[in-house]
């Protein structure tokens, strides 16, 4: 048994109406921590734990975080989560209710990440929140779903960070025998380090993070996900933090289901009217995130 589950695919009326295409949404909002980032942080650590790993470390203050939390709770292996001081109550609050160790550290991530790093023995497993065939392997679990419901669209939109989850979705297409469907990419301004990478032809990083979308919030994407932007037809899109707030309190309005401005990204295609116009079937990944309150994005909205 997977520690992920394998979530609803829903028709969107509210959503198709809007975009004037049927949207789907595959609601990994409904994860147990919250995020798609169980699917590959999951898998990740069991194969850690299969080959022996007494300690999980990460240092991730979001969704990456929480998901090696609850890994580990579910596997009986003690979590230590390094997070930097900019850290939310909330999101200490929700890695602490998962059992996790949380060690507040420096000012930045880069700092926290540094301490994880010598914190973690040759009996533990660092677990990365975004650069691991690991994590991407068990992200490609979305597609496999799909699949198996033979629901097959003509373009998949999603949300980037590091780009964990546009590799793992990539692999899942291939390995499904839908390398034909193109993938929609889609960032906050304030984060578009993705759109950086396409740009330059090459990884770069983006001078800083300026977007609310906190868990998009990589200076640099992997590698991998530029790579897979030479080989796979990727299409790399920004939109306003206002437009990712707005989708996301629409989004809950819609769907009941609140998830994080870095989620809210993605959605907002299916928001804005003609930017999906093309295609027949959209699916749309609703990745999810716990770590924004409503009353956080109301405030972040009224500041816009
Ligand atoms: C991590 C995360 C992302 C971005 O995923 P990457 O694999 O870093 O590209 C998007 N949305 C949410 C809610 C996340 O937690």
């Amino acid at each position: 048994m997977p520690l992920h589950i394998n979530t609803p695919l829903i028709e969107s009326r509210p959503l198709s109406a809007i975009a004037k295409s049927t949207i789907w949404l595959k609601l990994d909002a409904l994860q147990p921590c919250g995020s798609f980032k169980l699917r590959g942080v999951g898998h990740a650590c069991e194969i850690h734990h299969a080959r022996g790993a007494k300690g999980f470390i990460s240092s991730s203050g979001g969704n990456a975080g929480l998901a090696v939390a609850y890994a580990g709770r579910q596997l009986g292996i003690p979590v230590t989560v390094v997070v930097p001081e900019t850290t939310t109550e909330r999101a200490k609050e929700l890695l602490a209710m998962e059992g996790a160790k949380v060690i507040v550290h420096g000012s930045s991530w880069q700092e926290a990440n540094q301490l994880a790093l010598t914190l973690t023995t040759s009996s533990d497993a660092f677990i990365h929140p975004f650069d691991d065939p690991l994590l991407w392997s068990g992200h490609a679990t979305l597609i496999d779903e799909v699949a198996e419901l033979g629901q097959k669209p003509d373009v998949v939109v999603l949300s980037v960070g590091g780009g964990g989850l546009l590799c793992g979705v990539v692999e899942g297409l291939r390995r499904n025998g839908w390398q034909d469907i193109p993938v929609i990419a889609v960032e906050t301004e304030g984060a578009a380090s993705f759109h950086a990478a396409i740009m330059a032809g090459k990884p770069v990083e983006i001078e800083g993070i300026s977007s609310v979308a906190t868990s998009l919030g990589a200076k640099r994407v992997c590698d991998q996900a530029f790579e897979c932007s030479t080989t796979h037809h990727v299409k790399s899109v920004t939109v306003t933090d206002q437009d990712a707030l707005d989708a996301c309190q629409r989004f809950l309005l819609d769907h009941r289901v609140l998830v994080e401005p870095a989620c809210g990204a993605a959605l907002a295609l299916a928001y804005i009217p003609h930017a999906l116009d093309r295609y027949d079937n959209v699916l749309l990944v609703v990745c999810g995130g716990a770590t924004a309150t409503f009353a956080q994005i109301q405030q972040w909205s009224a500041k816009k």
